[in-house]
């Protein structure tokens, strides 16, 4: 159980796990078996997987809330002109 889901991504924003520049889902699937890279919990049938090809061709599976939370995290960080 993760206590503090954004700051885990953030983390992983800072690790290089995630992207710092957020991409459209590439793919959406209800019936992942996949575990999330940004929540490292297991992404249940009941849920949406968002599946995102970074610039780097390595695909990351996120649950649906947690690629919004990602999206938010990105959008934090940046710095407002
Ligand atoms: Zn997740």
């Amino acid at each position: 159980m993760v206590l503090d889901p954004d700051a885990a991504i953030r983390a992983k924003i800072t690790a290089g796990v995630l992207s710092a520049a957020p991409k459209p889902p590439d793919y959406m699937t209800g019936s992942s078996t996949e575990r999330c890279d940004a929540c490292d919990e297991r992404i249940l049938s009941t849920d949406l997987e968002y599946g995102v090809r970074l610039a780097t061709g390595r695909i990351v599976r996120l649950h649906r809330r947690c690629y919004w939370a990602w999206v938010d995290a990105c959008t934090a960080t940046r710095p407002t002109p």
